[in-house]
């Protein structure tokens, strides 16, 4: 079925070596993981194809949609087929036949979920939306930000009318991003603060802004209008490259043999996952200097200072 450009509904993943760990297959927990890691663009996206996989060219045959705003899910979703689920940054989107979407954003607390219908889904939450199709309950639960509005009509939203360039979004290429590095309004920011501000690269979030300024050689408080042209093209194919191979590997930011290898000296999963992020204290993977951690605005950097010198003069 062919969807709207570039917003992936279901596609197939990479294949995944057997010694990666999976991610729950039924539950999309939008709280910190067990591994401390939130999830950020790549992982909610891994939630859409899940959520598509059971929804997309079914119709909705029943459900329940207890939550205020969705008071005419049973004109515009029941009985209606689904025609896309995708994500924006870390909104869900569902469309349906009606010519309605519904968007909706997990917060810290929200949880997803998919079941054989015949499941119990046992679950203290609060339920907000259950979509029944011949052979699936897919449920939402906890969340408190969603609406229905026309298809047409999505990009008006408040959150999304705001998000930057989604640099999983399949037409934006990194000739795009180098583009947007360039831009007024981003030129002058530093790596730190764009790299995790979706209203300059919506998806990208903490361990993601870690990953992609190491790969790019990029120091954290350096600025697009501090570097080179070389260095700007590495850093917007690396926005793009990072994310998609997290998008692809369950949060895995770097190649899988270092990640293998990584695993075999024993280290935690939060650490073999990335070259940088939760890896303060220890030798760089690349230089065999100590990555460092610092904060901004609370938030925790690794970077490493030889790999990623700062060039701003000031
Ligand atoms: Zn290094």
């Amino acid at each position: 079925m062919r969807r709207s450009r570039g917003l992936t509904t279901v596609r197939p993943h990479g294949m995944i070596p057997p010694w990666i760990e999976a991610m729950p297959q039924t539950d999309f927990d939008n709280a910190p993981t067990k591994s401390g890691v939130v999830p950020e663009g790549p992982e909610i996206r891994r939630a859409a194809d899940k959520i598509g996989k059971a929804l997309v060219g079914k119709v909705v045959e029943g459900g329940t949609w207890p939550f205020p705003s969705l008071q005419q899910a049973d004109s515009l979703i029941l009985g209606q087929e689904v025609l896309s689920v995708t994500s924006r940054a870390k909104a869900m989107l569902i469309r349906f036949s009606s010519g309605y979407t519904m968007y909706s954003h997990n917060q810290l607390y929200g949880r997803w979920t998919v079941h054989l219908k015949a499941t119990d889904p046992r679950s203290n939450r609060s339920l907000r939306a259950e979509f029944l199709t011949d052979k699936h309950a897919v449920r939402l639960w906890s969340a408190t930000d969603i609406v229905l509005l026309p298809t047409p009509e999505e990009n008006g939203h408040p959150f999304l009318a705001r998000l930057g360039p989604d640099v999983l979004d399949e037409s934006i290429t990194k000739d795009d991003l180098l583009t947007h590095l360039k831009s007024k309004g981003v030129w002058r920011k530093k790596g730190a603060t764009l790299m995790l501000d979706q209203r300059s690269f919506a998806g990208l979030g903490n361990y993601l802004r870690s990953e992609i300024l190491h790969m790019a050689g990029v120091h954290p408080d350096d600025r697009p209008c501090d570097l080179d042209e070389d260095t700007l093209e590495r850093w917007a194919s690396c926005i793009k490259s990072v994310t998609v191979q997290a998008y692809e590997h369950s949060g895995i930011t770097v190649d899988l043999d270092t990640a293998k290898s990584s695993k075999a000296r024993g280290e935690p999963r939060r650490m073999w996952r990335h070259a940088v992020f939760c890896r303060n204290d220890r030798p760089c993977l690349t230089c065999g200097n100590l990555v460092v951690r610092v904060r901004y605005g609370g938030r925790r950097l690794d970077y490493c200072p030889t790999c990623q010198p700062a060039r701003r003069d000031s």
